[in-house]
């Protein structure tokens, strides 16, 4: 089987290869890639519990990444997935109050997009080599907080690519700008923008759409690309750690072979949980998939209801990760609960933009079955992370909080339900010590630069991670503050473009 890959709005289902479709990001008519088959994972459910992170990498991205050699493919895992994880298991699952709990933090940033940003700058300019690439990738991007410091780790110091990060001067939190101006590497810039996300998302586009700078820049030997979660690159990495989950419980005998699990997935572009329904696609044996969501609860009410609807006031949660109203990778999953029909899901996404909502017909909704949706107000995210530190000594972070509520709710509705229901666990409490701190009513002095850390530190007793660590000693090394009608003036200034 040779995979290729579609858009989800052609019609006419014309097809790039694996290494043209990560290159690109985007299809050229706005829809996302799509595989135009999915592969059944060919190896016994039991083999789970042999194969390192690495070995099931490969089995599971080698059918999608159809083009890359077995060689190309093995040499960007093992450059991704090395000592830069803090544990060899990569994503370690932890048991608490009776839950399973993957860990996907152990990353350079310690947030999940580590496990597929790690990757997708192996992927890219292996795509770009195969491609016979003539410019070197510039790697664009708008960020509220999480994507932006895990994409340049990713990318810092990639041979051929540079990555420009433009951020909210007053919209990310303080370990989150600490994280980005002290990022290393002589191919990473990050400047701060006198306005809010969308000012920044808005000019980023524009930028990469500017005819006058795409001429300058191919002449100057660049070319602009994206590390979005819409990238294939960096979606089905995601894929592995459902399968790894599921090999650990194995291993631990809490579950036998082929029994049906739960995943409870903190939710903002659906990009995590869309992975998970592709390893159900695939033939991992999963139950229910649990999108769990902030009071941004927009798809909450889309599973519930068969409307999405964007048209709502947009909330600052504890966690910022999941603050979206609009989830782009869910274009994906209507094209396949259409029965991938790309008029419908091209007509539904135009009917998104124009009127910022849309009704799925009662077919569709038939094939939401493998879904439950709940969400999580701020109360019950404070009492949750409250909940696990009372009765398991345990500290979790908001996103994952969010999640373990859901999960926590789910069983209580369907009390006939009795499997092992695994929580996706997608930030270090360290990301995000204020509210973890006031959620559990302990005081820190704000005076001290890093007291919100040590108090986190001496009243959990969770290990100072080596992110952290190095946050409190680096330098800042980048200084560079524009208001959003200055951006493409820093960008052409970065690269020289005069
Ligand atoms: C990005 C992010 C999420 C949301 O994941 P999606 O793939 O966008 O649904 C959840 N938690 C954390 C900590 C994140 O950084």
């Amino acid at each position: 089987m040779n995979i290729l890959y579609k858009s989800t709005r052609d019609k006419n289902g014309q097809t790039v290869t694996a290494s043209q479709a990560i290159l690109q990001g985007l299809s050229p008519d706005g829809g996302l890639y799509v595989p135009d088959a999915i592969p059944k994972f060919k190896l016994p459910l039991s083999s789970l519990k042999q194969l390192s992170y690495q070995e099931l990498a490969y089995h599971i991205l080698q059918p999608f990444f159809s083009d890359f050699s077995e060689q190309e493919l093995k040499k960007c895992l093992a450059n991704a997935y090395d000592s830069t994880f803090t544990t060899p298991q990569i994503a370690p699952l932890t048991y608490h109050a009776g839950n399973a709990y993957l860990e996907l933090f152990h990353g350079p940033t310690i947030a999940f997009k580590d496990v597929a940003l790690q990757l997708l700058p192996q992927l890219m300019t292996t795509a770009a080599r195969k491609n016979k690439l003539q410019e070197e990738i510039v790697i664009l991007t708008a960020t509220s907080g999480d994507t932006g410091k895990a994409a340049m780790a990713g990318f810092a110091d990639v041979p051929n690519t540079k990555i420009i990060v433009f951020y909210p001067k007053d919209g990310v939190s303080p370990i989150q700008e600490r994280q980005m101006l002290t990022q290393q590497g002589d191919n990473t810039f990050v400047v701060g923008i006198k306005g809010n996300f969308d000012d920044a998302q808005t000019k980023v586009k524009q930028i990469f759409s500017d005819s006058d700078l795409n001429t300058a820049l191919k002449q100057a030997g660049y070319r602009f690309s994206s590390a979005n979660s819409i990238n294939i690159g960096r979606l089905f990495p995601q894929i592995v750690y459902y399968f790894y989950a599921y090999g650990q419980l194995l291993a631990a005998g809490k579950i036998k072979e082929g029994e049906t699990v739960n995943f409870s997935v903190p939710t903002g572009n659906f990009g995590n949980i869309l992975a998970g329904y592709f390893a159900k696609k695939m033939g991992l044996p999963i139950n229910k998939l649990l999108c769990a969501s902030n009071r941004n609860n927009v798809l909450t009410d889309f599973f519930n209801e068969g409307i999405y609807n964007k048209n709502r006031p947009f909330y600052v949660t504890s966690s910022p990760s999941m603050d979206i109203l609009v989830s782009s990778n869910l274009e994906r999953l209507l094209f396949y609960i259409s029965g991938e029909d790309p008029v419908k899901t091209a007509s539904l996404m135009a009917k998104l933009t124009s009127t910022g909502k849309y009704q799925i017909d009662s077919m569709m909704r038939s094939q939401l079955t493998d879904f439950y949706a709940a969400s999580a107000t701020e109360k019950q995210t404070e009492q949750e992370i409250k909940r696990l530190f009372t009765t398991d000594q345990t500290t979790i972070d908001p996103h994952t909080a969010v999640a373990s509520y859901v999960a926590q709710k789910y069983h209580h509705e369907e009390r006939i339900d009795q499997r092992q229901t695994i929580i996706v666990s997608t930030a270090s409490p360290y990301k995000f010590p204020h509210f973890v701190l006031s959620a559990l009513q302990l005081k820190y002095d704000s005076q001290k630069p890093f007291g919100v850390i040590n108090a986190l530190h001496s009243n959990t007793k969770i290990p100072l991670p080596q992110a952290i660590e190095e946050l409190m000693h680096l330098p800042l090394k980048h200084h560079c503050e524009v208001a959003p009608a200055e951006m493409k003036n820093a960008v052409k200034e970065i690269l020289n473009l005069f």
